[in-house]
């Protein structure tokens, strides 16, 4: 249903997870991707999205080979361990913030003057469920998430003059080796319980709300924070009543 013929994308955390199956759903649809990560493979070039002058640097290639970048879309993160807030230390809080918030930050400034020459540019940031509801023992990635979100909002108010469209996505528990490293069969299986449509998800099923958001098929939608997540954050699985 969605073309991205003749789309330039640019798509970060390209080599795993959510990111690798944006940049292959975006490329199965006829768009040309750029991937950017931490750990360059096949499918990235080496960037650190939290080092300005990283991404500076990898904007600067992206405009000498194309005219105009058509989306963007934020999938570079990380999460630390789960610690109560107290015993979470510094550094990590600040990772959190580095990667996650001023990743987002870096890239979106970076491209700016190439999605302005796109004809419907847009831009989905992964944010968490965690943006929009407390996850336990994650107030770093928390927090992170929340400067996520809001940047998102504030980002569509000021480049709707320019027609650039920002949206964020808000994935529940997706299996990706992000989230892998973290389950055990018994949070696997209390997850699985607490989520309304009684699963995880596969990363494929954040990329398809990713690219719609990036589509032509969403063009009357920008700043919105759209949980993904099987009913996580819209209350409890039924009671039997
Ligand atoms: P992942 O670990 O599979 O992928 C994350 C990618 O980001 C990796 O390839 C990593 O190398 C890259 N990365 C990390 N730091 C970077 C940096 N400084 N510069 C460039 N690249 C960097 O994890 P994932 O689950 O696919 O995560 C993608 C996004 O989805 C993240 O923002 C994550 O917070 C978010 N998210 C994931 C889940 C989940 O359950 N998997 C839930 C909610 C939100």
């Amino acid at each position: 249903m969605i073309s991205f013929e003749d789309k330039v994308f640019v798509v970060t955390g390209a080599s795993s997870g959510i990111g690798e199956a944006c940049a292959v759903m975006l490329r199965d649809n006829g768009a040309t991707v750029v991937g950017w990560d931490l750990t360059e493979t096949d499918r990235a070039r080496g960037v650190d999205v939290s080092n300005w002058a990283s991404v500076e640097e990898a904007a600067k290639a992206v405009a000498s080979e194309f005219d105009h970048v058509d989306g963007l879309i934020n999938c570079a993160g990380v999460i630390t361990p789960n610690l109560p807030a107290q015993d979470v230390v510094n550094e990590d809080y600040e990772k959190n913030f580095h990667v996650n918030v001023m990743g987002t930050i870096h890239t979106c400034k970076a491209l700016y003057p190439m999605l302005s020459k796109s004809s419907a540019p847009a831009i989905v940031n992964i944010a968490s469920q965690a943006a929009l509801v407390a996850l336990p023992w994650q107030t770093a990635y928390s927090a992170s998430k929340g400067g996520v979100a809001a940047f998102t909002r504030a980002l569509a108010i000021d480049w709707a003059e320019q027609g650039i469209r920002v949206n964020a996505i808000c994935p529940g528990f997706t299996l990706t080796p992000m989230a892998i490293k973290q389950m055990t069969p018994e949070l696997e299986a209390a997850v699985s319980r607490r989520v309304p449509l009684g699963r995880m998800f596969q990363p494929e099923e954040m990329a398809s709300v990713a690219c719609f958001l990036a589509s032509p098929l969403s063009s009357a939608v920008t700043g919105v924070v759209m949980p993904v997540d099987g009913g996580w954050t819209a209350g409890e699985p039924a009671l039997p009543m």
